[in-house]
């Protein structure tokens, strides 16, 4: 490479500064490879997230990052485990394997993930365009509307689940999957007799694909999600409804609302997307998301791998995607078994107990909760994704992994 001006080179280039992100660039930072992540806010930056930690995502923070300061996190300060409610008002509460985990405050746990691991960042600074040119990489970013230029050896993209460094390697990406909202909604709360040390999860399917409530600083958040384009305030007036008429929960007006797009199915059906060349992809962007949308811990995994594998190929001057490929493998079976339904009968792929907490309810109500999940999935019959995951789980009984050949 030779110097240029005007052009920052850096070993590695990050597309985000985010969780992800974070466990990346501690890797390379440690490994003494200059590296400049690039995140299109300003620090701290709002993140529209639950914040419910995996107990794997709370021991991958503290082995990596040190013991979490009391300002990251939410009141309550800790979630015990998940709640599921059926129709007919039957409910499976399921405790976190090891304990309760942190409710995370994204805005501030990320923010203090990314400076322990000491990468430096450049805030308000937008990936817009990259080029690969074999021998290193030239990205265009737009820092408060003026282009800024880098040379990098090698890209990482951890930025989240509608990636411009996805967009840019796979222009027609985007037009080929399907999208989903997610919108969540603050009540400050007038009567409220969900527990609230478990995040609540319905499976209704006329609420929409995804319907959850929990509190968080005293109020408490009613979100519902379907397919982007979707009335989501028609599912929302529902959803209060149903709480209201089921549960005599009482919410005064949304006070503070936020929606975000998603790029939901990829880890169900073995479709990740890990980049190409001098190139990689990681966390939600390369389409991490486990079972009920928690995205955290595969995100801080993921990262950490992409990071891995970016020294591993600066250090042994390798190809870039054999080793990430290789090395990715580990966290793809650890995520798509979460959906794999041979998994999910025979193992034990989640870090609450579902099969055990199935077993203790009486004969009736065991039967209506299979009855209703099969009810909730109908819907999603359109995707064509229930062929896929059989297909796939029979293949990862067979052959011990999710075939790579699904990956772009
Ligand atoms: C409503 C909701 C609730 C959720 N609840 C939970 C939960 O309780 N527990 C859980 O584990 N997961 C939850 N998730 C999922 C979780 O938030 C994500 O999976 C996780 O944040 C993914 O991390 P990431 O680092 O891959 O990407 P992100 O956290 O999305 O970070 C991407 C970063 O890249 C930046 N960026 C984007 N584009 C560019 C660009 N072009 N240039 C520069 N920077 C850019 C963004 O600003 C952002 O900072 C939830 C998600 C939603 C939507």
């Amino acid at each position: 490479m030779t110097a240029q001006a005007g052009i920052r080179e850096v070993d590695v280039l990050i597309s985000g500064a985010s969780l992800a992100s974070a466990a990346a660039a501690k890797r390379l930072v440690d490994a003494g490879y200059e590296t400049v992540a690039l995140e299109r806010h300003a620090l701290p930056r709002h993140k529209t997230c639950s914040g419910i930690l995996s107990p794997r995502g709370h021991k991958f923070l503290i082995e990596n990052f040190g013991p979490l300061p009391g300002e990251i996190l939410h009141e309550p300060t800790s979630c015990q485990g998940v709640t599921f409610h059926f129709r007919g008002m039957v409910q499976m509460p399921m405790d976190f394997d090891h304990g309760p985990t942190p409710h995370l405050n994204r805005m501030n746990s990320d923010y203090w993930a990314v400076k322990r691991s000491k990468v430096e960042v450049h805030e308000r600074t937008r990936l817009v365009g990259l080029e690969d040119k074999d021998t290193h990489v030239d990205v265009l970013a737009r820092r408060d509307g003026e282009d800024v230029r880098y040379r990098a050896r090698l890209v990482i993209g951890a930025d989240g689940p509608n990636s411009q460094v996805v967009r840019c390697l796979y222009p027609g990406y985007r037009q080929s999957i399907p999208w989903f909202t997610v919108r969540q909604h603050l009540h400050e709360i007038i009567e409220c007799p969900l527990d609230p040390r478990y995040f609540h999860f319905w499976f209704h399917p006329e609420l929409g694909y995804y319907t959850w409530s929990h509190e968080r600083n005293g109020r408490q958040i009613v979100g519902v999600g379907h397919e982007a384009g979707d009335d989501l305030d028609q599912r929302h007036r529902m959803t209060l409804e149903y709480l209201e008429e089921h549960y005599g929960i009482k919410l005064k007006p949304t006070d503070e609302r936020e929606a975000v797009i998603n790029n939901f199915g990829l880890s169900l059906v073995n479709r990740y997307v890990f980049g190409k060349g001098n190139v990689i992809v990681t966390g939600q962007a390369s389409g991490f998301l486990n079972m009920i949308a928690e995205g955290m811990s595969c995100a801080l995994h993921s990262g950490a791998v992409a990071g891995e594998a970016a020294v591993e190929a600066l250090v042994r001057n390798a190809d870039l995607q054999s080793v990430y490929r290789s090395m990715i493998s580990s966290e793809v079976r650890r995520c798509s078994d979460q959906w794999n339904p041979l998994k999910i009968i025979f193992a034990r792929p989640h870090e609450a107990d579902f099969r055990g907490a199935l077993s203790e309810l009486p004969g009736r109500q065991k039967r209506k909760v299979i009855l209703e999940i099969m009810r909730f999935l109908y819907p999603w019959g359109k995707y064509n994704w229930g062929r896929q995951i059989l297909w796939q789980g029979l293949l990862r009984a067979l052959r011990g992994g999710y075939s790579p050949s699904r990956w772009l």
